[in-house]
């Protein structure tokens, strides 16, 4: 079987929505809706129909369109079971659950932290993760609703996918992550060679994405709790992966 095409755009200032679409049966998922106008503006330069979204947390910048797009494509919405109101949701799933979309399986992964009940969609034979707000390029997403040690297991069990796992992520936030990574991990050859290609693709107006969880974890300080640099510059070198992930993320909260 043919891999799905995916086509990924920036929306509303720094949102990515995505597209997976299959030729043979012509199904068509955009992973989150953040705005509806931009998501059938990409459908109309593909020529696509939109059958489903899959959302993966109900922050307004990941649902918005959800009714707009029912209402003109009559696709169905799958979504958190335990994340709150996804406008539209037909069909509940949470970690563990598998369902099919174009003959493929896709396996849901609870992900709480940014919120209580955020999930991620990994489709095994794409080799394709959407990870919605959890992880970003060479970050991750602020723990507004869940606690940092729920955010850390989320996250570990991300960077135990194969690294050759393709990784789109809900924000294009590359530039500032890069700069507060190696504020953290200054000596990351493979972090300032990567902030060096980020900020020239961001200076052209380009997107950065897609990324790969090896790549993440060459580059991510998030997922890098076991370095001896970061455990040195934040003065935790007995410290529990966990508490040196909660530290790295405290720090970010309050870098300028
Ligand atoms: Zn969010």
């Amino acid at each position: 079987m043919a891999h799905l095409d995916l086509h990924h755009f920036i929306c509303r200032e720094d949102n990515y929505g995505v597209l997976a679409h299959d030729h043979r049966s012509g199904a068509t998922a955009s992973i989150d809706a953040p705005d509806a106008l931009a998501v059938e503006r990409a459908l109309k330069t593909k020529g696509w129909q939109l059958t489903h979204i899959l959302t993966t947390h109900h922050h307004g910048d990941h649902v918005e369109g959800n009714l707009a797009l029912k209402e003109a494509f009559g696709c169905t919405i799958i979504g958190p079971r335990n994340d709150g109101e996804i406008p539209g949701m037909d069909k509940a799933v949470a970690g563990g659950d598998t369902f099919t979309f174009a003959g493929r399986e896709v396996r849901v992964m609870d992900t709480p932290g940014h919120t209580k009940g955020h999930i991620v969609y990994y489709l095994p034979s794409e080799h394709v993760l959407f990870a919605g707000d959890t992880l970003f390029e060479m970050g991750c997403g602020r723990v507004i609703e869940g606690t940092l040690e729920q955010m850390w297991q989320s996250l570990d069990q991300l960077r135990k996918l194969p690294t050759h796992t393709i990784v789109h992520v809900g924000h294009e936030y590359s530039e500032a992550n890069a700069r507060f990574g190696l504020s953290i991990e200054p000596g990351n050859r493979a972090l300032q060679q990567r902030a060096g290609i980020v900020a020239a693709q961001r200076t052209k107006g380009e997107m950065t994405l897609p990324t790969t969880i090896g790549e993440e974890l060459k580059t991510n300080v998030f997922l890098r709790p076991e370095s001896p640099e970061i455990r040195k510059k934040l003065g935790l070198e007995n410290a529990s992966d966990a508490e040196v992930f909660a530290e790295t993320r405290r720090r970010k909260d309050s870098f300028k």
